[in-house]
């Protein structure tokens, strides 16, 4: 680590010449303004630890310096000298984020004292500062970093599990191959919880949402409609357009995650719904957005859950069969990509009568307004 840079901006050259000879003695390296304005300049250019400034200079004042040093260095170690000293002017000067103030006359001791302790802070705040970066990267890749570590090895167990299942490693009796398809059902919920895990940490670090392009959210809920429909038919549920299809305006919008917040909302609705239930799929243009909702006929929320109802892992226990098992943040997945396209996600429900999911999204802009 080479010395501390030590710049001293002061109108009277006296006063530079003291500070200098007094710090030389320590180990410093000294650097000197005659004025703010060059002052400013010299801690643009040199980055100093540490300045000492005069309060009054004529142009720009030691004020206006402390005003702007932090613009450069928020961690400066700043000090003020001044000749009238009076209480409002340290208190100013402190405000202005000053560390100390040091009242002409002043000893030697005195200022090496202070520009030590003012240092020593620096040197603190710039360690927390590193520590706090330090963890927020940990954060932000621990869970992908964790998730990446867990999924490899529990995809090739699965991939041992469907060797021994088709029989390719040689005949298995009954009772240990159904051991095996639960020990898979298991090992799929736990990868779908990973890769939800997954998208949640994308999310966060704003990588899942990809490009927004025009987008027909017409013919993307008729493909869904059609691609769940065998779901539906597995829970003895209907699933289609409550009424007209809907408008053919473009939204806004990332495909893939599109699909996802859908995909999602419908096999929420056919799950969590009762034998012979319904699931209308509805899209109208409102002025600025197109509007979805996905409204179930199933057992709906209480009151007393709607609101918990986008939080991570919220899942409300009902005694619901594993086939129903989710992660419990398929919501919460849905509200960040439909927040990450600037539209919002309401649900509104009746317990015992069923649940409606609206989904307001930005409508594409005008052909030409996008490059
Ligand atoms: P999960 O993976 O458990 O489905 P979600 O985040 O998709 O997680 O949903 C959270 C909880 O909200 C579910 O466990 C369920 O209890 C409730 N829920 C979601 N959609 C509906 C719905 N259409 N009708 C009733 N309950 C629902």
């Amino acid at each position: 680590m080479p010395e501390p840079l030590v710049l001293i901006i002061d109108d009277e050259e006296s006063m530079r010449d003291a500070c200098a000879q007094i710090l030389l003695k320590n180990k410093y390296r000294i650097e000197a303004a005659g004025d703010g304005a060059s002052g400013l300049q010299k801690i643009r250019d040199l980055r100093p630890d540490a300045v000492i400034v005069d309060l009054k200079m004529p142009g720009t004042s030691g004020f206006e310096v402390l005003e702007n040093l932090r613009l450069f260095d928020p961690q400066i170690a700043a000090i003020v000298i001044t000749g009238y000293a009076t209480v409002d002017s340290a208190v100013e000067a402190m405000k202005k984020g000053a560390y100390d103030f040091l009242p002409k006359p002043f000893t030697p001791e005195e200022l090496r004292l202070i520009l030590a302790r003012a240092l020593e802070r620096r040197r603190l705040a710039l360690e927390a500062d590193a520590l706090r970066r330090e963890k927020k990267l940990l954060e932000e890749n621990i869970i992908t970093m964790v998730s990446h570590q867990l999924r490899s090895p529990l995809v090739a167990i699965q991939q041992y599990f469907e060797v021994i299942l088709a029989g390719i490693a040689g005949d298995t009796a009954e009772k240990p191959k159904e051991m095996i398809r639960r020990a898979r059902e298991r090992l799929d919920a736990l990868l779908n919880l990973i890769n939800d895990w997954l998208d949640l940490a994308r999310i966060d670090k704003g990588k899942l949402v990809g490009k927004l392009e025009p987008l027909n959210l017409r013919s993307l809920l008729e493909k869904l409609i059609e691609f769940m429909n065998p779901l539906a038919k597995e829970f003895g549920v209907s699933l289609e357009w409550a009424g007209a299809p809907g408008p053919t305006a473009e939204a806004f919008g990332d495909k893939e995650t599109l699909e996802q917040v859908f995909s999602n909302l419908i096999s929420n609705a056919i799950k969590y719904n009762k034998p012979q239930g319904r699931v209308g799929i509805s899209l109208r243009e409102d002025p600025d957005c197109l509007v979805v909702e996905i409204q179930d006929t199933g057992i709906g929320i209480s009151q007393e859950h709607l609101p918990l109802i986008f939080d991570q892992f919220f899942q409300i226990s009902r005694g619901e069969s594993k086939k129903m098992k989710g992660s419990g943040l398929g919501l919460a997945i849905a509200k960040k990509i439909v927040e990450a396209h600037n539209g919002q996600i309401e649900v509104s429900s009746t317990p015992g009568t069923g649940s409606t999911f609206t989904v307001r999204l930005p409508k594409a802009p005008p052909a030409g307004a996008t490059d």
